[in-house]
């Protein structure tokens, strides 16, 4: 896997204090291959392991993470801000009905596709209504009809009177019937071809101009891999789309192509389709495919508990301290401060700490801007006055207090309630369990 044969090329790699450009480079190899097996396009690799060498340059070597494992983190941040950018929700007409017009090759997933919208958007209180455009195949109306019946969402099909023959003219006709019988939204199925082919894009073309859709999706394969991208291009320029769904993501495909298509199109990847059924359907989420196209789920898993570990053993030190001979300062005190943000659940934090089990009640009653207030007092305070607290007289309380945009009253209290901390601290090392003063600050 690419993991593996990551970590054999930083096998030697140890305690250095930056990636050197030969660790980059030989990682950005490998990525390089792992993206191509994954289907994403050489352009498209080129400049995006580029933008990765950058960003792996400028980074500090993380204590918690192996070489391996830190441009790995890269690598899956950076594919889930472009593969994230800018989705957004289905933009609603403000008069109804809002159109939403299916585009792309035969076989992609339209007509299935079509259902689940339509599933999707019923189950939110919408109204809608399927639109049988593609008269191409014979066979074609019927199943958006057992779809649509399947959804319990009606479908409009040709009938003589609306356009017997013509998908422009249904399509037109819908948009009438669905403001008569108040339907809120309309999904237009288009045909495809097995190929891109002019009569197809004209005729889609004809249909969008016929019914201004306000949401164009371009629908594709996710199986068939490189050749999605020039797909994506031709209806890109055939038609034009505002989105793309990718469908058949339960098959073995990568998902590569959503990467180049995002990266190519500039068009944002709104929908996921995983399967035959009506269920099989979902907003897309970048993160899934990032570890997809990275084919290494578990690998990203570690790296996560990894940093987890790190930052506990960062406590596990500041407990150390704590039990240490040395007295508690305000420079613990900011510490253990930003380490209880830092971790979120304070339980967590204060079962790790001898003797703290009990102040859970009083830590959790702290907010984000009392941290923020007690911060910036300390950080208005120079090293000496921190490191002993004793020293601070009235006019440093007013310096530190102008310093940190506070009152006197609050440095007051800062100072008082670190002194009650500092006598606990000094209690809990000499074995006895203190008769809970406060928490340090709080
Ligand atoms: P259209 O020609 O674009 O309308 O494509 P269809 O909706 O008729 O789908 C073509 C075939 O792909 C049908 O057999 C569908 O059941 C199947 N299909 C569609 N979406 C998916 C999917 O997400 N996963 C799987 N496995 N099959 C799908
Ligand atoms: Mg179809």
């Amino acid at each position: 896997t690419l993991s593996d044969r990551l970590t054999s090329v930083f096998s030697s790699l140890r305690g250095k204090g930056r990636l050197s450009d030969e660790d980059i480079d030989a990682t950005a190899r490998e990525i390089r291959l792992a993206l191509l097996e994954a289907d994403v396009a050489l352009p498209v690799v080129r400049a995006f392991v580029g933008q990765i060498k950058e960003r792996a340059r400028g980074e500090e070597v993380s204590k918690a993470l192996n070489p391996a494992q830190q441009v790995i983190k890269i690598v899956n941040e950076e594919l889930i801000a472009i593969l994230g950018g800018e989705t957004r929700e289905i933009r609603f007409a403000k008069n109804p009905p809002t159109v939403i017009m299916l585009a792309g090759l035969q076989g992609a997933g339209k007509t299935t596709l079509a259902g689940k919208l339509a599933r999707w958007l019923a189950a939110q209180r919408n109204t809608p209504l399927l639109v049988a455009a593609d008269l191409q195949r014979p066979n074609a109306v019927t199943q958006l009809q057992v779809v649509g019946e399947r959804a319990s969402v009606p479908v409009f099909a040709p009938q003589p009177g609306n356009g017997v023959g013509d998908p422009v003219e249904v399509a037109r006709t819908s948009i009438e019937h669905a403001r008569r019988n108040n339907h809120n939204i309309v999904i237009i199925d288009t045909a495809g071809r097995l190929g891109i082919d002019s009569e197809m894009m004209q005729q889609a073309a004809d249909i969008r101009d016929a019914v201004t859709p306000d949401e164009i999706l371009f629908v594709v394969d996710a199986m068939i891999g490189q050749d999605a991208v020039n797909t994506a291009q031709s209806f890109l320029d055939g038609v034009g789309y505002d989105a793309v769904a990718l469908t058949k993501l339960d098959g073995d495909a990568r998902g590569g192509a959503a990467l180049s298509i995002r990266h190519l199109t500039g068009r944002p990847i709104m929908f996921a389709s995983t399967g035959e059924k009506l269920e099989d359907f979902d907003l897309f989420h970048p993160d899934r495919m990032a570890s997809r196209i990275l084919d290494m789920g578990d690998v990203l898993t570690l790296i996560e508990q990894a940093q987890r570990t790190f930052e506990e053993s960062e406590v596990e030190k500041m407990a150390s301290t704590l039990a240490s001979d040395e007295d508690f300062t305000l420079d613990d005190f900011l510490q253990q401060m930003a380490m209880v943000r830092k971790l979120g659940p304070i339980s967590n934090l204060l079962g790790m700490m001898p003797g703290m089990g009990q102040m859970r009640e009083q830590i959790s009653n702290v907010d984000d801007k009392d941290l923020d207030r007690i911060a910036a007092i300390i950080q208005s305070m120079t090293p000496g006055e921190r490191a002993n607290p004793k020293v601070i007289n009235g006019s440093r309380r007013l310096r530190i207090a102008n310093g940190s945009g506070t009152q006197v009253s609050d440095v007051n209290g800062l100072v008082t309630r670190f002194f009650e901390a500092q006598k606990m601290m000094r209690q809990m090392k000499n074995g006895g369990m203190p008769g809970m003063p406060g928490m340090p600050g709080m």
